[in-house]
Formats: structure tokens, sequence, C-alpha cells
């Protein structure tokens, strides 16, 4: 599956039968309402997997499992100092299969996995958006603005070379010779 096939869409109950497993990088632009919150260019990917599983469930049957994994860093606004700041997100997640939304509804609350209604064309790309959207934060932050600020600098420092004058050094210089 390359880059530009079109959203993998799986048969559930297929899927988890033979256990299957898919895993891809996706570019993050290709999930759109993602990129919607995402400030400047969308560069990078989204690493996710899908693995298919049965496993009996408490009424005696098999119930079709997804654990989904997925992980990405997206560029959001740093709500203290309103500059970028890259925020690391990671999925891990059960979800098992129900027939329908009414069961889904009424063992929602019972589940430590997720509830999702089975279908013979589920598109995984969706969830795996769903799943980054829900884990984006609510207020995205610089864990200390002042320190990443600092190493922003230290990092400008860095790549002028050691042959090459501190452009503020230079300034200096010319101000003295001035006086
Ligand atoms: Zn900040």
């Amino acid at each position: 599956m390359d880059k530009h096939s079109p959203t993998p869409r799986i048969d559930v109950k297929t899927f988890a039968k033979t256990h299957a497993l898919v895993s891809e990088q996706t570019p993050l632009g290709q999930f759109g309402r993602l990129s919607q919150d995402c400030v400047g260019e969308v560069l990078g990917e989204v690493a996710w997997s899908v693995q298919g599983s049965m496993q009996a469930s408490a009424s005696g049957g098999q119930s079709a499992w997804l654990h989904m994994k997925a992980s990405a860093v997206v560029p959001l606004t740093c709500q203290r100092c309103l500059s970028l700041v890259d925020v690391p997100l990671s999925i891990d997640q059960d979800f098992r299969f129900v027939a329908d939304e009414a069961t889904a509804l009424a063992e929602d609350d019972a589940s430590a996995e997720d509830l999702l209604v089975i279908s013979h064309d589920f598109d995984v790309l969706e969830l795996v958006e769903d799943e980054l959207l829900m884990a984006l934060p609510i207020v995205p932050m610089h864990e200390s603005c002042e320190s990443e600020h600092a190493q922003t600098l230290a990092d400008d420092a860095d790549n002028v070379g050691d042959d090459k004058p501190h452009p503020f050094a230079a300034l200096a210089a010319l101000r003295t010779r001035k006086d």
C-alpha cells in the first residue's frame, strides 16, 4: 500500500479472525480534521498499526477485537507564549466490536476497552484520526516556555561557526573600533 492509496477499509470480522496486522506511515497532512488544528506547514507522519484478534466474550461467544497503536508529533500553538509547540501524541487502545449501537451503549460503562459497531467496511484511518483528536491537549503548552526559548537561542548560537564571529560580537567590535 503506498502513501497515495485510498483510505484502508477492512472487513472487521475477517480481519479479526485472521489476526491480521496492518502497519503504516501516513502523512499527517492526509488527516484533514487533525491538520485543521495544526499550525504552519503540516509535515511529518503518523505511524500507526492495527492488529485484529478474536477473544472470548462474557456471553460465551467470540468477539472481534482491534488493538490500535498510533504515534505522531503535531505542531500546535502554545497557549502561553503563542509560538509553535510540537506535541507528541501516542495511542495504545483496545477496541471490541459489537453487533449494534444499542449494545455498544449498553455495555460501554462496564468495559475498559472502547466499543465499536462491527462493519464490513470499516475505515481504519478515521479511527486513528478520531483517537489522535481525542488525545490532543485541550490547552497545548510548552513545559516551560522560557527554557524552550533559551534552547532556541542556544541552537541559533550553535549554528554560528567558530571562524565566524557572532553577529552581536561583530557589532560590538565595530562599535569599539568607532570609539
Ligand atoms: Zn510556550
